[in-house]
């Protein structure tokens, strides 16, 4: 899950990034509002958090720029606290959610796992694929309530799959919302985490090759 960050003081940003990067995201930082739709413009991302209280280019105005750009993916805002106007304002510009700050990252995180979770139709905090379930909050995936043992980049593979369920993801695209930039953007390894997923999945596996185009997660049958 590829996120970006638009926050301006340093010390948040810093500890955003860390705790993102910790939790298996790869993230794209911007300092300013005009950095944040330089990013939002240039490039996909799956979710964004994104500070009202911008230099260059206040928060709301990037949060209406990047809808008015047909941008869709959720927007978690980060507020002063108590500012009930300024979460309202951003509401209504298109964010989903909004933290007041001073919070707890765990409060962040979750609310950014929901967030992921209804942009892919789920309500539920487990995503399910047939007797395949993947839990975002444990980062645990389950085959017939069994839990399977899967390496960090076998359950980005596996949570991104099942967050676009349905339809045809490319190795490219895996590849640009997975891994950072430094690492090796080879596509054969991708095969590889998919072949493994498949063998421990196997025999529900829901991983369906499309010849000449990449995956998808077969939703109906999840085996
Ligand atoms: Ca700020």
């Amino acid at each position: 899950m590829r996120i970006l960050v638009v926050e301006d003081e340093a010390d948040l940003q810093r500890q955003l990034a860390e705790r993102l990067r910790a939790e298996g995201y790869v993230l794209d930082t911007a300092g300013d509002g005009a950095e944040g739709l330089y990013y939002g413009s240039e490039f996909d991302y799956d979710a964004a958090i994104i500070d009202l209280g911008l230099p260059k280019l206040g928060g709301i105005e990037l949060i209406q720029r990047l809808r008015a750009a047909d941008r869709r993916w959720p927007i978690l805002v980060l507020t002063a606290r108590g500012d009930w106007r300024d979460k309202v304002a951003g509401l209504e510009a298109g964010a989903d959610d909004y933290l007041t700050k001073p919070f707890q990252m765990e409060e962040l995180l979750a609310r950014l796992h929901a967030l992921l979770r209804r942009a892919a139709g789920f309500a539920s905090p487990v995503l399910a694929c047939g007797p395949v379930e993947l839990d975002m909050a444990r980062k645990e995936v389950r085959r017939q309530g069994e839990p399977v043992e899967v390496t960090a980049y076998e359950y980005k593979v596996l949570e991104y799959l099942m967050l676009n369920p349905g339809r045809v993801v490319s190795k490219t695209e895996l590849t640009d919302h997975l891994y950072d930039q430094d690492f090796e953007r080879d596509s054969n390894v991708i095969e590889v985490f998919v072949g493994r997923l498949r063998k421990k999945l196997d025999p529900f596996n829901p991983i369906r090759t499309i010849r000449g185009q990449g995956y998808r997660l077969n939703v109906e049958a999840g085996g």
